[in-house]
């Protein structure tokens, strides 16, 4: 540990120490000011005075406190479903984000700062298979594990160290030392020799109207994104302006993230050049510091931008098929992708887990479904040139032949959370989970009134927080379906935590699990014993484009 990074940590630790006191306290004196005499100047500090950031993963992104989520709601004839109880299914997401904990223990990915479980590495085999093995213990005689290689074309890239330092100067104030960005994030290409150092230009959010008037040449821009929800919604605005801040001469992009808490985000890439996000708290830092330093007049502040990476070609993966034998041959097929960037306790921990109840409930011979059913913990599609759905779509004709019905269950039952009364140490404000799940939107491709209707009574027999306007939206591991000529679900939440190191244990919902089990059970055997007609009207066109792909 340098020098530097030494005194950025003590201080962290006493944010760390302080934040637990004010959190503790009423909202309205942490938000109050500190008393200094009238008219005294401010002490000189270090850094403008402006407060250090926390350290990457020394804070949570979102308070979880004692209130608890509103429980589930189980139907009288339903108490019996013990497998689809909330602490059982947590249980597994427990296991499963464990693999993603030993990738990061055990350095999978260079030095450990990027873990997972990563389609391609031995994170998501083992994923894969220990979800091959509940589906056997389950019952289920059929289950298959089906290999895939990577596209020949395709080539996984992939940071293995960084670092984004932010330099400091003594005219920034006395004791001002350097500061390491912890939440740093490349998503962009390599360094040309692995490190840079230049000066850094706020650009805010780069609108084209007002871009050009900024002189970025030569220097780091450093770009500010509000996510409304989860960031595939600005890959589309994003990455044209930060393609265009390189053409007009910067030499990196830094995409600050105003996000709950200080976390790594992997997403928006594809600036061109070498480009990081930043998270909320660093982000909130920096921007902070280049104020002040433009108003004092003071040295441009600069940063220090050191990556190595490797490439990654001729992967190998697999897919987990279980088939559940109906009264019926036709097919109803449920998938979840079992791969994720960091913790993916949301993206997609939760719905696997899901998947695995389900696959306990009907390998049950008193709950044998209408339908055969055919459970996919999917390879899933974060890895260029591998992909699950597709690979089981080529592999498996004669089930895809029967199908009626193709449900994709990813990012299902992550807590709530929104903007607190209270603000950290720094400033920054905090997030705060509520006592529900984050809103879930339920796109049927063809828009069947049969299959929306399912959802709407699943609404009110279960509490499943579903949006209420119907949609035909497609995103995820739903693409890799679209040659299948069915109705297409794709269950989906869409948080601001989704692709970042804040998607942990804590924000996912007990009661939420639960409710998106018994609702999935329900949903099966009703459409199990659908008119084929009914699932797919005659006529109906179902939408294909989907959203950008979700990587
Ligand atoms: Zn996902």
């Amino acid at each position: 540990m340098t020098t530097s990074a030494h005194k950025r940590r003590s201080a962290s630790l006493l944010c760390l120490a302080a934040g637990f006191v004010i959190a503790a306290a009423p909202a309205s004196f942490a938000q109050q000011a500190p008393a200094r005499p009238r008219g005294a100047a401010p002490a000189p500090a270090p850094w403008f005075g402006v407060p250090l950031p926390p350290a990457r993963g020394g804070v949570p992104a979102v308070l979880v406190g004692p209130r608890g989520v509103r429980p589930a709601i189980v139907p009288p004839n339903e108490a019996k479903f013990h497998e689809l109880e909330g602490a059982a299914i947590r249980a597994d997401l427990e296991t499963i984000v464990g693999f993603s904990k030993e990738s990061r223990a055990s350095h999978e990915i260079g030095n450990g700062q990027l873990w997972g479980r990563i389609t391609g590495y031995p994170s998501s085999a083992k994923t894969i298979e220990w979800t091959a093995e509940q589906f056997r213990k389950a019952g289920i005689a059929d289950v298959k594990i089906q290999p895939m290689t990577q596209d020949p074309q395709a080539r996984l890239f992939l940071p293995t160290s960084w670092e984004l330092k932010v330099l400091g100067d003594a005219s920034y104030g006395p004791g001002t030392a350097d500061v390491v960005l912890e939440s740093a994030m490349p998503v962009g290409t390599d360094i040309p020799g692995g490190t840079l150092t230049a000066p850094m230009v706020l650009v805010g959010s780069s609108n084209p109207s007002f871009a050009p008037l900024i002189d970025v040449k030569g220097k780091i821009a450093v770009l500010v994104v509000v996510p409304q929800a989860h960031m595939v919604f600005d890959r589309g605005t994003v990455s044209p302006r930060t393609q265009d801040l390189m053409k007009r001469g910067a030499v990196a992009v830094l995409t600050v993230l105003r996000h709950p808490g200080n976390e790594y985000a992997k997403d928006l890439g594809g600036c061109g050049g070498p480009c990081f996000n930043v998270g909320g708290r660093d982000g909130f830092f920096l921007e902070r510091v280049l104020d002040r330093a433009a108003s004092a007049g003071a040295t441009p502040v600069r940063a220090q931008l050191t990556m190595k990476s490797e490439t990654k070609t001729n992967l190998r993966a697999e897919n987990a098929v279980a088939t559940i034998p109906g009264r019926s041959t036709e097919v109803i097929v449920l998938d979840a992708h079992a791969d994720a960037w960091f913790d993916g306790a949301g993206d997609n921990g939760d719905g696997l887990s899901v998947l695995i109840a389900l696959a306990r409930h009907f390998a049950k011979p008193e709950n044998k479904p209408d339908r055969t059913l055919v459970l996919i913990a999917s390879a899933g599609h974060h890895t260029t040139g591998l992909n699950g759905p597709r690979s089981f779509v080529a592999a498996n004709p004669d089930l895809v032949k029967r199908a009626v019905l193709v449900v994709n269950i990813e990012h299902v039952a992550q807590r709530n959370f929104g903007p607190g009364r209270s603000v950290a140490t720094d400033g920054y404000r905090d997030f705060v989970a509520d006592s529900g799940e984050a809103p879930i939107t339920a796109g049927i491709t063809n828009e069947s009134p049969y299959l929306n209707d399912l959802f709407q009574q699943g609404v009110a027999k279960y509490g499943t927080n579903f949006v209420s306007e119907p949609s035909p939206m497609l995103s995820g591991e739903t693409g890799g379906f679209t040659s299948m000529d069915v109705a297409l679900i794709t269950i989906m939440q869409a948080p601001p935590l989704y692709h970042t190191t804040g998607e942990t244990l804590d924000v996912i919902s007990t009661p939420g699990l639960e409710r998106m089990a018994r609702f999935l059970a329900f949903f099966v055997k009703q459409a199990g014993k659908a008119q084929v007609t009914a699932i797919n009207p005659p006529g109906s066109s179902p939408r294909r484009s989907a959203e950008p792909d979700d990587r």
